[in-house]
């Protein structure tokens, strides 16, 4: 392949040269605070960091406690559910709907909508936790030649499907939310692990409403042939975003209650939940493919942030160091899933190759960019 994306592959011994000792954080993101780099900029900030997500994965917590979101909870029940979850087999939300299950004592309805690219475990997942915690589970499905269309459109025209994944959660939950009455949905979304305080834009490259995902989707939808009568049957699908987004509460409980991963081992393993080896995300076949690529273009992925993160705060900068090297040396070269994946849209390497060299360049007039320049010197 002719995509090179080891720019940062550092020896053992380089390692620390552009890190900070206490967070791990490269200094080419977080500046250091004294020349020896024991700490930095996002371990030890001047002023306390307002913490934004993207605008579409915005939450409507506020500073609610639990108790707050079981009052809400019980001041909007209608017929037997309780709330919704949504799932994808990952370990988050898994240890969400046991919360919402065993803690809370709710009824929580689980739902999923499936993109075509969940992966195997994630599947299983979803059926084990589900099946164990007896909790009712509906997976939505759309039609599969027109979300295969979408998914190879935006893979190919904006170097990802991540759009197409959110915006058939969106149009998942307005479904539900219309059938049911529910208006306050779980998440497993965790500020503390997935936060990025420093690069604020780092994650929005994604479709971020209706009409921007509409209009994605239009640039390319002679070339993909996707058909007046295909958006006519697919109305829903493509315009239901907004509505959701305005009409439910979405609340990420992880933020409101101790959220700490070997507590969280503890209770998936009684569910059953099984677990592949890698580190985070194992949902989404494309997911390996997204780090990828961002560190293609940036030299770093969002799993640096959340690696600082539970190293700062739970698993110390030994175990942080081995997750970033197992991460840091991985190339789309490596990556047991690609072709598996590929071939689930229909995309060939080549396109896929052109695909992220078009849509993962590095810019050149990006921060990043210009801050990685003066620190790759460390290096040498
Ligand atoms: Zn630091």
């Amino acid at each position: 392949m002719s995509l090179n994306i080891r720019q940062l592959k550092q020896s053992q011994e380089d390692f620390l040269k552009i890190r900070c000792k206490k967070c791990l954080m490269p200094n080419f993101i977080a500046k250091w605070k004294d020349s020896e780099g024991n700490t930095c900029e996002y371990c030890n900030p001047d002023e306390e960091r307002s913490i934004e997500f993207p605008e579409d994965m915005s939450n409507d917590n506020g500073d609610m406690s639990v108790e707050d979101l079981l009052k809400l909870i019980r001041s909007h029940k209608k017929g037997p559910y309780d709330c919704m979850v949504s799932i994808t087999g990952g370990r988050d939300s898994s240890y969400v709907l046991y919360y919402a299950k065993e803690v809370l004592k709710l009824n929580p309805l689980a739902f999923n909508f499936h993109t075509g690219f969940v992966s195997d475990i994630a599947q299983e997942n979803m059926i084990n936790v589900t099946g164990t915690l007896g909790v009712d589970f509906i997976q939505f499905r759309i039609g599969g030649q027109f979300l295969k269309k979408l998914s190879r459109g935006f893979l190919i025209n904006n170097g990802e499907v991540c759009s197409v994944c959110h915006q058939g959660h969106f149009y998942t939950v307005q479904k539900i939310a219309q059938w049911t009455g529910l208006k306050v949905l779980l998440r497993g979304l965790c500020k503390k692990t997935e936060q990025n305080f420093l690069v604020p834009d780092y994650f929005n490259w994604y479709s971020m409403d209706d009409d921007d995902f509409n209009a994605r989707v239009n640039a390319f939808a002679e070339s993909e042939k996707i058909t007046e009568r295909e958006l006519e049957i697919h109305d829903d699908f493509m315009h239901m975003r907004d509505w959701t987004d305005k009409e439910v509460m979405k609340i990420d409980l992880p933020d409101m209650i101790d959220y700490r991963q070997d507590e969280i081992t503890r209770v998936l393993t009684k569910l059953n939940w099984k677990y592949n080896n890698e580190f985070i995300h194992l949902d989404c076949m494309f997911n390996p493919i997204l780090i990828c690529a961002q560190r293609y273009a940036e030299g770093y992925s969002e799993k640096q942030f959340i690696i600082s993160n539970l190293v700062i705060d739970e698993i110390g900068a030994e175990a942080g160091k081995k997750l970033l090297h197992a991460e840091e040396n991985i190339g789309f070269d490596d990556l047991p899933g690609l072709n598996n994946f590929l071939q689930t849209i229909g995309v060939d390497l080549q396109t896929f190759e052109k695909a992220i060299q078009n849509n993962w360049q590095v810019r050149e007039s990006s921060p990043v960019k210009e801050a990685q320049k003066t620190s790759r010197v460390l290096l040498n």
